[in-house]
């Protein structure tokens, strides 16, 4: 038979008994929950979870926005992307962690902080998403958007489709750098024909080619 140490036995029992205590700290509040209930929980759950990535105020910073627009530039990943690679694309560019060339250089996992394409300026977003794309691929495109629509999305009027486009150009010209190849404007038209295509795919095999026809024009496959 086993020889038990009642004292440790004990003791594990009252370390045991301090650890289910009816309630915790948080932020300097007591929650006590014995007395809660379920919306206390879920509330508690969102509030902590619904913040604001750190990079958020550095945003705000740089683009003067305010609270609302904040708001607004973090939740539109989710309400414009269609697939999960999209909106962690998204993610990364609003965080700064999208591993550009001269990000690259910064942690010492490259030599050479030069674009991929013009191997002659920093690759920095700017760069890469907005000034090399304006001045050579997507020059027509980009005259009626700025910077902050290009890294952002279009934050003054809901723009769903145009928002995706946006979204899009992006992932269409960091596949062509990973790939090592020069974007090129019909490259680019073909990209948005697949999406296309693809959702209606997805549409009529649910069923639901109404809200398809909502979200893009009928003439963006000719
Ligand atoms: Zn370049």
């Amino acid at each position: 038979m086993q020889n038990f140490d009642h004292s440790t036995t004990l003791k594990t029992a009252k370390i045991r008994l301090d650890r289910h205590l009816p309630y915790f700290k948080c932020n300097n509040v007591i929650f006590d929950i014995s007395k809660k209930k379920s919306k206390d929980f879920y509330s508690l759950i969102v509030s902590r979870k619904a913040q604001l990535p750190s990079n958020a105020n550095k945003l705000r910073q740089n683009f003067n926005l305010t609270e609302e627009e904040l708001k607004l530039v973090f939740a539109l990943p989710h309400k414009v992307a269609y697939e999960p690679y999209e909106k962690a694309f998204w993610y990364k560019i609003l965080n700064l962690i999208l591993y550009t060339n001269k990000k690259l250089l910064k942690i010492g996992s490259s030599e050479n902080e030069k674009c991929n394409f013009c191997d002659n300026e920093s690759e920095t977003f700017d760069h890469l998403f907005f000034i090399v794309p304006s001045q050579i691929y997507f020059g027509q495109i980009l005259k009626v958007l700025s910077f902050q629509d290009i890294i952002l999305g279009i934050l003054t009027s809901p723009c769903p489709l145009l928002n995706y486009i946006i979204l899009m150009g992006k992932l269409y010209i960091w596949d062509c750098k990973r790939k090592h190849i020069h974007p090129y404007i019909e490259g680019f038209k073909q990209k948005i024909k697949i999406y296309c295509q693809t959702e209606k795919y997805i549409a009529s095999k649910n069923n639901d080619l109404v809200n398809f026809y909502k979200k893009w024009p009928e003439n963006i496959l000719l």
